[in-house]
């Protein structure tokens, strides 16, 4: 499936796109899609006044680019905790019909489902819910890939990515889990993080997408 220009608002957003500057890179790992066409949306995007850009540092949302990703992935991420809550999806398997669902969701649906699941602030994988109208602001968090070997963490937030999700799912990482991470490889080789009951070694890529608490 090709990302489209509401899925690259979303990850910009989803990366913290709203305070700071989102650089390619992040973009590319986040959707995995080349370079080239992460420019050439970018451009897009641009022109249509959802992000700005600074060389060099990359893309942040305006208030029109945050006001669209913040409605569609209040609507996603309801979709998410009723096929968890309700339809015992797993955090890897909700987001292709969350994707679906998400477009063909009116307002008002939105509403009777965020009151039918007792108005739910966080999604399955971390992210924060917010009220109609609303903007999102996941607040300051941190990348594990950013700490140094000795930092104990939490899990706190992972990229809503279906591959990404899936290669968490096959290494054994959930959320809201505690480690300490034990070694981190030199040329963005992958980190190692333990805890009582496992030792993980998590690649870079993924390193670079997952939010964590320093505890
Ligand atoms: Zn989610």
């Amino acid at each position: 499936m090709t990302p489209n220009r509401e899925d690259y608002l979303k990850l910009i957003l989803e990366l913290g796109g709203d305070q700071k500057k989102i650089n390619n890179k992040q973009i590319v790992s986040g959707l995995a899609v080349s370079a080239a066409s992460v420019s050439e949306m970018i451009s897009k995007l641009l022109k249509e006044g959802l992000v700005e850009h600074s060389p060099y540092q990359g893309v942040q949302l305006t208030s029109t680019g945050l006001a669209s990703a913040s409605a569609l992935i209040r609507k996603h991420r309801l979709w998410e905790v009723f096929l968890v809550e309700h339809l015992h999806y797993s955090w890897n398997e909700v987001h292709d019909d969350a994707e679906v669902l998400e477009h063909v969701t009116s307002e008002t649906l939105a509403a009777r489902l965020e009151t039918y699941l007792d108005n739910p602030r966080f999604c399955p994988h971390g992210g924060m819910i917010p009220e109609q109208g609303q903007m999102i602001h996941e607040g300051e968090k941190n990348t594990m890939s950013t700490f140094p070997v000795g930092t104990k963490i939490r899990i706190a937030r992972v990229l809503d990515e279906r591959e990404l999700l899936d290669y968490l799912v096959s290494i054994d990482l959930n959320i809201h889990e505690e480690y300490q991470i034990i070694d981190a490889a030199a040329y963005e080789g992958p980190i190692t993080i333990k805890n009582d009951k496992k030792e993980i070694a998590v690649s870079y890529k993924a390193a670079s997408t997952i939010f964590v608490d320093k505890l």
